[in-house]
């Protein structure tokens, strides 16, 4: 399980190997995604809070990357945090995001990215609930839930 003590590890020194990679040039990511989801996932746009679509959802299922269709969290560890957007305590897998610091809109953060396409999902904070401690809230536009039975 990942702890706050890990994202600020990740961050600050290095992060965790992505199991692949997927780059393209921003033409090619601007054709394959909508607008909205290009603002957020190449732009690090934030969508707004409450209208999005996976805010009060809580069907069972993984969430994908929408970018390339990575995991990047199972239902089971998403929870209501009243925040406008849909947050979870933790990564379906140790190396699924990446993470930097980010100090812009005059906020000190830790922005999470996708590690096989660098699509920006969201920020983490370490006001989550126990056992982690983790909140990863993140932009609806940035996922893709898939239930199991097609995943
Ligand atoms: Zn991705």
């Amino acid at each position: 399980m990942l702890r706050w003590f890990d994202i600020l590890r990740f961050a600050h020194y290095s992060n965790p190997e992505p199991p692949r990679r997927l780059e393209q040039a921003e033409e090619a990511w601007a054709a394959q995604l909508t607008p909205a989801q290009f603002r957020v996932m190449r732009g690090k746009a934030t969508e707004p809070p409450y209208r999005n679509a996976y805010c009060r959802t809580y069907e069972s299922g993984i969430y994908a990357c929408v970018g390339c269709g990575s995991w990047l969290f199972d239902s089971s560890t998403k929870y209501h945090a009243i925040s406008g957007w849909p947050s979870f305590t933790q990564p379906y897998a140790k190396n699924a995001m990446k993470y930097s610091l980010d100090a812009s809109h005059h906020m000190q953060r830790i922005e999470a990215q996708c590690n096989v396409c660098d699509a920006h999902l969201g920020h983490v904070f370490p006001d989550g609930p126990v056992p982690s401690g983790l909140r990863y809230c993140m932009n609806s536009e940035s996922l893709l839930q898939v239930t199991s039975e097609n995943s």
